[in-house]
């Protein structure tokens, strides 16, 4: 079995469910007693987002630098980085080490492709929904994206750090989710991509008609079968 590398702490809500999930799915896989093999390098998350509201977004990747390489030194065979808006800092991340990234959007456009979605509503911080280093990957792929407005993306970014990183799950900011999910359905999308790692805490599949795709979960079952692909082939 391969040893997973995790960078997880952003926040560490989401990083229990990358643990939980990676696990399960090895035991669905293996059974008996078999559980993953992982190496959590787990950040303070204050000062990684201190870092992306000053755009100092140098000192972000000499961090996640630093902590990818204690796991490659820790013997980590590939690297899982549990957050999507950090993925803007893999190609400084994969320059400092020589085990691979297993990327959040590429799983994420693998899965997307498999069931034909061809435009889908994405969510995430305001870097991940604004930026093109997140829709880049997917449009790679052909697959269109559509966004919030400029008003609906500070709703849905607030609610992430301001809550959900925070551990807490509000109804009210449920119900904003799901608004927002709706005027995309309206504006075409055929599918939703959770595409920050806390909003599953918020936004379950039974919430909403459309086929939601959620990165937490995605990443961490691929992440797993990674791990145990050649004992299971
Ligand atoms: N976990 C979040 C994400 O998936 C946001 C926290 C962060 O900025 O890393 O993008």
């Amino acid at each position: 079995m391969k040893t997973i590398g995790l960078i997880g702490g952003m926040s560490w809500e989401s990083t229990v469910t990358y643990y939980q999930i990676i696990n399960e799915t090895v035991k669905v896989h293996l059974g008996g007693l078999h559980s993953a093999k992982i190496l959590l390098y787990s950040v303070d998350f204050d000062e990684i987002e201190r870092c992306q509201s000053s755009g100092d977004w140098n000192k972000a990747a000499a961090l996640l630098a630093d902590s990818a390489q204690r796991l490659e030194r820790g013997g980590a065979d590939f690297l899982v980085i549990c957050t999507n808006t950090m993925h803007k800092l893999v190609p400084q991340i994969q320059q400092v080490i020589n085990i691979p990234v297993l990327h959040i959007a590429e799983v994420t456009a693998d899965e997307l492709v498999e069931h034909n979605i061809r435009k889908v509503g994405l969510l995430g911080t305001k870097y991940t929904m604004t930026q093109d280093f997140y829709k880049n990957k997917l449009m790679e792929r052909g697959i269109d994206i559509i966004v919030p407005d400029g008003k609906d993306i500070n709703i849905v970014n607030n609610i992430i750090y301001n809550e959900l990183c925070c551990g807490l799950i509000s109804q009210t900011s449920k119900a904003k989710y799901l608004e927002i999910i709706s005027k995309l359905q309206k504006c075409g999308a055929e599918a939703i991509i959770l595409g920050c790692t806390e909003i599953g805490l918020l936004i379950k599949q039974e919430d909403i008609s459309l086929p939601v795709f959620d990165t937490t979960l995605i990443h961490a079952q691929k992440a797993a079968m990674l791990a145990i692909e050649k004992i299971v082939s």
